[in-house]
């Protein structure tokens, strides 16, 4: 087994020695005590990770993601951001709880299939009267069995604010920060196992107000729990941002008390090197979405240049709607292909990329102390990956054939020691059920807007150009 432990040397043969949900061990050669290969434990309690013929590399980490757009897929396929999500708010405003569990269990399952072992939602999305949707994602996360950060997003800025969605899908200053804040003190658990961290996120600067910015980052920041909104993602925004508030995207969250170690920004794709500057000086972290600004048009996020600067980036796949079925392991190659067209080809090695998908979201998330690397006392958040097939043997560097290649098969993705994968298969859930959940959340969202008055069935037309 080939350990890439992210921090510390790699180790070309190697073993991995567990107890209980932390790693206690790494080392060359076969486990003192065992023959080579062996899978038993030296001893009860403790388990050996039998990764012959695998690369082993810490569990990635997921940045930014709207599980339930996972239920609205293939629509508006050639839109600009703020074009796709004027095609789409009436639809997600129809969505409900069912919609949400089934979205998640397929989103998250979907995840943990290249490699995730912790994801963060920003959920943003709360129509009046269609039932509890923060608690319905949070229960698919704990079938799926993955680390969940859950963002309680919030739109208060509708059109008639002169912010970008219809009045139907935002929600009342007041109604939001105890909304929030009950999420908070019903789930969020600080201790270092947690498998569950809440977070607060206003959606973006054109759908939340100033106000519910400051009172988000205060409410965050008297309950000790991170901060997350998207941000600089296109050239629309900018423009948005510059006539109604006099300030680009990264100097109105200055002005609002929004830049520090415990805020992560979606996207930051348009930034001006004083803008990199502020986001490394004050610990600001981004997650870098490459598919979905790819998709979008948005644009290449200056990811290389934010390294050098000393800025944390961390990936995400971004909602499923604006990125279909991306896997996370995918983000790497991506994110890598992308630096190194704007850059050439020393803007980003295979190594810096396994970084931004493991330690670089750990820091997001602000796990770094227990994720994102393969050290003793962190926690049991493994994937190892099938590097001996007749076609991925014949790279040379395994690390290589992980992020220049498609993703390689998974022979396991453990959380916290606890299998989630084996062999390539779900073994929490059912595979093919929690597909078939994401395609029912799916067929439900559109019945139910069409019931609404709102035919998705026309946006797919016109997306095919039919
Ligand atoms: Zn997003």
């Amino acid at each position: 087994m080939h350990i890439a432990p992210v921090v510390g040397p790699e180790i070309e043969s190697g073993y991995i020695r567990i107890e209980g949900d932390r790693i206690v061990e790494l080392g060359a050669g076969a486990a003192p005590g065992t023959s080579a290969g062996a899978s038993a434990g030296a001893s009860a309690g403790t388990v050996l990770i039998d990764g012959t013929g695998c690369l082993a590399t810490p569990g990635l980490v997921n940045t930014h993601h709207h599980l339930y757009q996972w239920a609205s897929q293939g629509l508006a396929q050639d839109a600009t951001l703020f074009e796709w999500l004027v095609a789409l708010y009436q639809v997600w405003a129809a969505m409900d709880a069912e919609v949400v569990h089934g979205a998640a269990t397929a989103g998250l399952g979907w995840l943990a299939l290249s490699g995730c072992t912790t994801s963060s939602d920003h959920h943003y999305v709360f129509p009046k009267g269609r039932g509890d949707l923060l608690a319905a994602e949070i229960e698919a996360a704990r079938e799926v069995g993955i680390r969940f950060h859950p963002a309680r997003g919030s739109m208060d800025r509708g059109e008639s604010q002169g912010g970008l969605p219809p009045d139907v899908v935002v929600e009342e200053l007041d109604d939001i920060l105890a909304a929030t804040a009950e999420a908070v003190d019903a789930y969020h658990d600080p201790s270092p196992s947690s498998m569950l961290r809440v977070a607060v996120a206003p959606c973006s600067p054109f759908s939340a107000s100033a106000d519910l910015m400051t009172e988000s980052a205060a409410l965050a920041r008297d309950k000790g729990v991170r901060l997350h909104t998207h941000i600089a993602e296109t050239l629309d925004e900018d423009e948005h941002c510059v006539a109604q508030f006099g300030l680009r995207p990264v100097d109105y969250m200055e002005k609002l008390g929004w830049l520090g170690p415990d805020v992560w920004f979606a996207h930051t794709v348009h930034l001006s090197d004083s803008d990199i500057g502020k986001l490394a000086d004050t610990g600001t972290g981004s997650a870098h979405c490459p598919s979905s600004n790819g998709r979008l048009g948005a644009g290449i996020a200056r990811v290389s240049e934010m390294l050098r600067r000393g800025a944390n980036v961390g990936l995400g796949v971004d909602g499923s709607a604006s990125s279909e079925l991306t896997p996370l392991a995918g983000e790497m190659r991506q994110a890598l292909l992308f630096q190194r067209a704007r850059y050439g080809p020393g803007a980003l090695t295979a190594r810096q990329a396994l970084e931004l998908a493991t330690l670089g979201g750990a820091r997001n998330l602000g796990r770094a102390a227990e994720l994102g690397s393969i050290e003793p006392g962190k926690l049991a958040d493994l994937a190892l990956w099938r590097v001996d097939g007749p076609f991925t043997a014949a790279v040379a560097d395994p690390v290589c054939a992980l992020v220049f290649g498609p993703p390689p098969p998974l022979a396991r993705v453990l959380v916290g020691g606890r299998s989630v994968v084996e062999d390539g298969e779900l073994r929490t859930v059912a595979q093919d059920a929690a597909g078939r959940a994401g395609v029912a959340a799916r067929q439900r969202l559109l019945r139910l807007a069409e019931e609404r008055g709102v035919s998705a069935a026309e946006e797919v037309h016109r997306s095919a150009g039919r």
